[in-house]
């Protein structure tokens, strides 16, 4: 098994094992790509939540959030073209029996082309050592450029073919690039269907066509439709945005890779409204405020990159994916695009109201411009627990696992531990969980060797572990051991508090 497999099997046994995130129904054998978060999971998903909250609504003066619900009316989702067009190629293997996105498994075989791209650069690297000179060799190694020809060439045909739907040229391309099932192994595939991925039920008492309704499939709709109260009852001047965070479903195709692609799921979004032509210079701005945001979590920048599209989807004038390094490659973490007036426009076609805005400025109504920011929480989460999941041999042998989470977001911030269960410490270390509970999530642990308390706070990915001995009793001290590099400090019980919100920041 490729060593990246095995550390994600790892990775999701150990969200498991210590109540970050649970496969759902588990005990009627789970429900495919649905996931429950537990103790540690649902504390850690909330402080990403907040922490993108404030830095997107706290931070602006002129973002301002929402609570849409899951239910709306049907045709919402007409106008926002999700009933006609919110569709993925799906193709059967007939001898496994599996289903697969026809797109996914092309770019998938193009996946394993960059691979081989970046065996050249790295045989390379190896042979000129110091001189060598990226650049310059994958723009003139004829290997390399025979390679990402044939992934330019590929990604083109596919993107052709889906955006005029011909998918009978997309079966035949999959079969071009002689592609098997990774199960089966052939390639015996059915022919190519579009599958809808909205999942519709029933309101009201009466079962007829009339009362099929949608579970949202992303949030945004939510905020185009409540754009003129919002811009109304908020006094909002263009360019503003509009956020929220809440559940969409998608009935995915393909199940897998944990809570990167799951049924049911969790969207950050936000809508900045801004003037017809502006939308150019907002886009680059949020592409690059977004970026600052990630970065802002200290997981290393080469995790990050950007991908701009190539294939632009009708409505859109630039579209840009931030990528993040997963342990099965660079995927999608966060989409910014550039949804021109399409939105607004539809919802005013299909509903008869007017969504305009009058610009006292220009003096005119227009229907705004819409660059939108739009990142899944779970798949944020996930890119946190891949960046902190580290298994370590220590100096003396031993081997502990440590969460790396940025402190920040990390679901307990300190645990308070008396070093023994007498002597009146663990009176003191209760005085000193009292003090810091109204600031920081914090927990209490007495029991086991102090080494295993350490050992379980890594795992969970606690930052700072206060240790109460007997000096503490003496001098009013305690020791701080810090997650990562295990290094303890000796800090007076006075400055607790604020050590730990300066180590923090
Ligand atoms: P993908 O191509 O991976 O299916 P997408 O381009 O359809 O994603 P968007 O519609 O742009 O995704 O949704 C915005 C964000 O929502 C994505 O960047 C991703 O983080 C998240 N997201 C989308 N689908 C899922 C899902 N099934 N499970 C978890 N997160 C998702």
């Amino acid at each position: 098994m490729a060593n990246h497999e095995e550390q994600f099997k790892k990775l999701v046994s150990h969200a498991k094992e210590y109540g970050f995130i649970f496969p759902s129904s588990e005990i009627y054998d789970g429900l495919a790509a649905v996931y429950d978060y537990g103790e540690y999971g649902s504390e850690l998903k909330k402080n990403i939540r907040d922490y993108w909250w404030k830095s997107m609504v706290q931070m602006h003066e002129n973002i301002v959030g929402i609570d849409s619900s899951i239910f709306m009316h049907p045709t919402i989702w007409k106008a926002s073209g999700h009933v006609d067009a919110f569709n993925d190629p799906m193709i059967d293997n007939k001898d496994s029996k599996k289903r697969y996105r026809a797109d996914v498994l092309i770019e998938d075989y193009c996946a394993k082309i960059e691979a081989k791209i970046d065996k050249e650069v790295e045989k390379a690297a190896k042979r000129f050592g110091e001189a060598f000179d990226k650049q310059q060799f994958i723009t003139t190694n004829p290997r390399v450029l025979e390679y990402t020809q044939k992934i330019a060439d590929i990604t083109h045909r596919m993107n052709h073919d889906l955006e005029v739907n011909d998918l009978a040229d997309l079966k035949k391309l999959v079969e071009e690039l002689e592609i098997a099932c990774p199960i089966s192994g052939t390639k015996n595939w059915t022919d190519i269907r579009q599958f809808n991925l909205m999942f519709d039920t029933k309101i009201g008492s009466v079962s007829d066509e009339a009362n099929t309704i949608y579970l949202r499939p992303e949030t945004a709709q939510g905020i185009f439709v409540n754009f003129l109260n919002v811009q109304k009852t908020g006094r909002m001047k263009i360019p503003f945005g509009i956020a929220q965070t809440g559940k969409a479903f998608r009935n995915e195709i393909v199940a897998r890779q944990f809570v990167f692609r799951m049924r049911e799921f969790e969207q950050m979004e936000m809508q900045f409204f801004c003037a017809p032509g502006t939308e150019m210079e907002w886009f680059r701005y949020w592409k690059e405020e977004r970026m600052k945001w990630h970065l802002s979590l200290g997981m290393q920048p080469e995790n990050y990159r950007f991908h701009d599209h190539e294939k632009l989807a009708h409505y859109a004038n630039a579209a840009t994916d931030i990528e993040f390094n997963f342990m099965f490659g660079f995927k999608e973490l966060e989409g910014i695009h550039s949804r021109t007036d399409y939105d607004l426009s539809r919802h005013q076609e299909f509903s008869g109201k007017k969504l305009q805005y009058f610009d006292s400025e220009r003096n005119e109504s227009y229907v705004p411009y819409v660059v939108e920011t739009s990142i899944g929480l779970d798949r944020m989460v996930l890119a946190v627990l891949s960046h902190a999941f580290c298994e370590e041999k220590l100096e003396d042998g031993t081997e502990r696992v440590v969460m790396r989470i940025p402190a920040k977001i990390a679901p307990y911030k300190v645990a308070v531990l008396p070093l023994v269960k007498k002597d009146g410490m663990p009176e003191k270390a209760r005085e000193i969980l009292e003090m810091l509970q109204p600031l920081y999530m914090c927990q209490y642990e007495e029991k086991d060797t102090i080494g295993r308390r350490y050992r379980r706070q890594d795992a969970i990915g606690t930052p700072f572990c206060v240790t109460v001995d007997s000096d503490t009793l003496t001098g009013n001290t305690v020791t701080v051991r810090h997650r990562d590099s295990m290094e303890q400090e000796r800090v007076s019980v006075d400055r607790l508090a604020a050590y730990i919100a300066e180590k923090m920041k």
